[in-house]
C-alpha cells in the first residue's frame, strides 16, 4: 500500500532549471495532520537514543528539526549557507555535480560528546549529509543518525554516500530519468 504522507509531497517539474523534478514539501507541512504524523514518525524513531542536539540543514531542514528536538528533549543547532551565521564558524566544502558548495556552523554549537541527529527534507546525492556529518564530526560530536523525510532512489546514490551513518527517510521516491 502506498505511504499516505506521498500524497501529499507536489512534484515541480523543471524547477529551479530544466529537467529537474523538485519534490515541494509546503504541501505536506501546510496540512496539520500529515505533517504531524511525519514529525512523530521521527521523533518516535529516535526517542530513548540520548540524542542531545538535532542538526538541521538550511532551509526546509528547519521546518522539522526545531519541532524534532523540542520532542526529543534536544538542543537545535542550524547548518547555514556561507556567510550567514554572525559567530565565529566551521565549515566543509563539497563537490556538486558542477563546482563546490559549503555549509557552515558556529564553532561552539556542537561540543564533544553530543550525540546528534542531522536532518534534511531530502537526500539526492548526499553530498550536503554528507558534509553536515563532517562538521559534527569535525568537533567531535557523534552522529547518531542522518533523517530525510525524502530519499530520491535510483542513479543518484545518495545513501550509499551515507556509508557508515545510519540513514532514515520516510519516504522513497524514485528519480524518472
Ligand atoms: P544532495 O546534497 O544532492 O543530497 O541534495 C540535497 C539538498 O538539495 C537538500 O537540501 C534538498 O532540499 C535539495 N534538493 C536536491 N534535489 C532536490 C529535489 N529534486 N527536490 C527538492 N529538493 C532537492
Amino acid at each position: 500500500m502506498e505511504d499516505p504522507l506521498l500524497k501529499y509531497i507536489r512534484n515541480v517539474p523543471d524547477w529551479p532549471k530544466p529537467g529537474i523534478q523538485f519534490k515541494d514539501i509546503t504541501t505536506l507541512c501546510k496540512a496539520y495532520e500529515p505533517f504531524k504524523e511525519s514529525c512523530d514518525r521521527i521523533i518516535n524513531h529516535y526517542k530513548g537514543k540520548g540524542i542531545t542536539k538535532v542538526a538541521a540543514i538550511e532551509a526546509r531542514g528547519y521546518v522539522w528539526g526545531g519541532v524534532i528536538a523540542y520532542h526529543l528533549g534536544a538542543g537545535f543547532v542550524l547548518m547555514r549557507k556561507p556567510g550567514k551565521l554572525p559567530a565565529e564558524t566551521i565549515s566543509v566544502t563539497y563537490d556538486l555535480e558542477y563546482g563546490t558548495d559549503s555549509i557552515e556552523m558556529h564553532k561552539d554549537a556542537i561540543i564533544k560528546g553530543d550525540k546528534v541527529l542531522v536532518f534534511d527534507d531530502l537526500l539526492a546525492t548526499g553530498g550536503t549529509a554528507k558534509a553536515a556529518c563532517h562538521l559534527v564530526e569535525k568537533v567531535n560530536g557523534d552522529v547518531i543518525g542522518v533523517a530525510f523525510v525524502i530519499e530520491l532512489t535510483g542513479s543518484l546514490h545518495g545513501r550509499d554516500k551515507l556509508k557508515g551513518y545510519d540513514v532514515l527517510s520516510l519516504l522513497e521516491i524514485p528519480i524518472v530519468e
